[in-house]
């Protein structure tokens, strides 16, 4: 969305060119290595239309049943396999996923509504984190080497892991964790969300070959079938990315067998803007942060408090890049913002925003509305004058809608945005860098950024404090979650 948003690297594509390509080759699970039908199906959505793009085979329990066995008869051969090998059956995949780029990017803005430069970028995206995931060592830690003994950690694979994602970034949340498990040396089910199950289940297809049957199995299925994979007996972890709700259903299903877990959940990222901070510096980064990809990004900035000496020129700047977005079809080139994801959501989105235009001192300074028509669009929107206590800064919007809310005393700000049961990200701003810092340390967030918001980085934990998530993803610290650590004491040496 800023100026230099690169919508001019959108190929050409339409969606009746995609949907052409789901009838001549409709997407089917990969189980065991094969690509299966299900005699049932369920609709895909293409969110700009509100129209059925696709339909999409649903897993019955016996095909996860099937899923799970292949998964474990294969864990056994895969997790013998030396890391090298198995580092260099996922480069294949980042490759096959840059080699169909384009009929991943068009499948992504059909089922998810962002725009094709996004989509573009998202693919990109998910094949980087792949090449770097697999740069990390897989090697013993020693804790002890002395005349005592020697004390060391070895980590071997948990199993099977089941992964369920949602359907904010259909790729980049599910092919890291994809990535993760199988580096580590586990095999893999995975259930996207079944607003997006369409360009996962096309890169399972794809990379079908590039590892033996049963190491990565892809099943396309509702809420049941993500319940049945977190009580499965047969599986030893869940990697869940979703609301926090959810999260807590799957911690209770997954209770039976005390399967691992990393639960990526929602947030309410606050950002504080220091009095010395430079509004026109900062104010498009402050806008992307919050509204890319909609506004539906668990780490994008949904409370911006500013200091009140600043408080006016923010509200006005941010809601002047606000109007100048152009909203509207993601496969048209220009486009800049797509409709909200779902139908669901954007009922979520509009009764939010009716609950806002009814607060006392509210200042919807843009936007506020939804648009006409068929497609799930959502004017950005840029609210001034509210304060916790109201539904927008309370609660996760996951659409484009910004409260900016003022303050005057930097401890009393650092404890407004402290109060929240999400933890998710928090960012600070300001002209001295040092003293920001200072600040950001006090902000209770999983990841914390000074003059910046929102990126995570390969080599670097991501997750969630408070009820915003348990463990984490990326990093040593996300590898490490996919394995056993076994303490070896051996005697000293000689
Ligand atoms: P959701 O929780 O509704 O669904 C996520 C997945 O869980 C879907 O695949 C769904 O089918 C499945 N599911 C639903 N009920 C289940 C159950 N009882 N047992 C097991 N699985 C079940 O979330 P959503 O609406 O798809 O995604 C939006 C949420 O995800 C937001 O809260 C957002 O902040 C969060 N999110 C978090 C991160 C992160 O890294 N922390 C990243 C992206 C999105």
């Amino acid at each position: 969305m800023t100026s230099s948003s690169p919508d001019t690297l959108s190929t050409d594509i339409t969606a009746a060119q995609v949907q052409a390509t789901l009838v001549q080759r409709p997407v089917r699970h990969l189980i065991g290595g094969q690509l299966v039908n299900s005699a049932q199906t369920f609709s895909v959505i293409h969110p700009g239309t509100g129209a059925v793009c696709a339909p999409c085979v649903e897993a019955t329990r016996a095909d996860l049943d099937h899923a799970v066995a292949s998964a474990r008869a294969a864990q056994p051969a895969w997790g013998a396999t030396p890391p090298a090998e198995r580092r260099a059956a996922l480069l294949q995949l980042a490759a096959v996923i840059r080699t169909h780029q384009d009929e991943l990017t068009g499948l992504i803005t059909l089922e998810q509504g962002k725009p094709l430069a996004t989509a573009r970028m998202e693919v990109g995206r998910a094949a980087m984190l792949v090449e770097q995931f697999v740069q990390m060592e897989i090697a013993p830690e020693s804790l002890r080497d002395d005349a005592t003994g020697r004390v060391e950690v070895h980590y071997r694979p948990l199993g099977v892991v089941g992964a369920i994602t949602p359907w904010n970034m259909p790729l980049v949340l599910s092919v890291p964790k994809i990535a993760h498990a199988l580096y580590a040396g586990n095999t893999v089910v995975l259930k996207p969300s079944p607003y997006t199950p369409l360009a996962i289940l096309r890169l399972a297809e794809y990379a079908r070959t590039l590892f033996p049957a049963g190491v990565l199995n892809v099943l396309a299925g509702g809420n049941a079938l993500g319940q049945w994979i977190s009580e499965h007996p047969g599986i030893d972890k869940i990697s869940f990315t979703g609301s926090i709700a959810t999260g807590r259903r799957v911690m209770a299903s997954a209770a039976g067998n005390l399967k691992r877990l990393t639960l990526e959940l929602g947030g309410n990222d606050p950002a504080i803007v220091l009095p010395d901070a430079s509004i026109d510096t900062i104010a498009q980064a402050l806008f992307d942060a919050s509204f890319v990809n909609c506004g539906q990004v668990c780490m994008a900035i949904k409370r911006l408090y500013v200091h009140a000496s600043l408080y006016e020129q923010a509200c006005e700047r941010l809601a002047q890049i606000a109007r100048a977005v152009k909203v509207g079809d993601p496969f048209a080139p220009g486009t800049q913002m797509g409709p909200v994801q779902n139908r669901a959501q954007f009922d979520i989105v509009q009764s939010i925003l009716a609950d806002t235009w009814q607060q006392p001192g509210a200042r919807v300074l843009a936007g506020g509305h939804a648009l006409p028509g068929d497609g799930y669009f959502v004017e950005p929107t840029v609210v001034a004058g509210l304060a916790e206590g109201t539904r927008l800064v309370d609660e996760e919007p996951f659409g484009p809608v910004l409260p900016v809310i003022a303050y005057t005393d930097i401890d009393d700000a650092i404890a407004r945005a402290n109060r929240s049961p999400y933890g998710l990200g928090a960012s600070v701003w300001g002209g001295d860098a040092v003293r920001a810092s200072e600040l950001a340390l006090q902000l209770h967030a999983g990841t914390v950024w000074v003059n910046r918001h929102m990126g995570a980085d390969p080599f670097a934990p991501f997750g969630g404090a408070r009820q915003s998530g348990i463990g984490r993803q990326y990093g040593m610290a996300g590898l490490k979650g996919y394995m056993e650590g076994v303490t070896l004491f051996l005697p000293p040496r000689r």
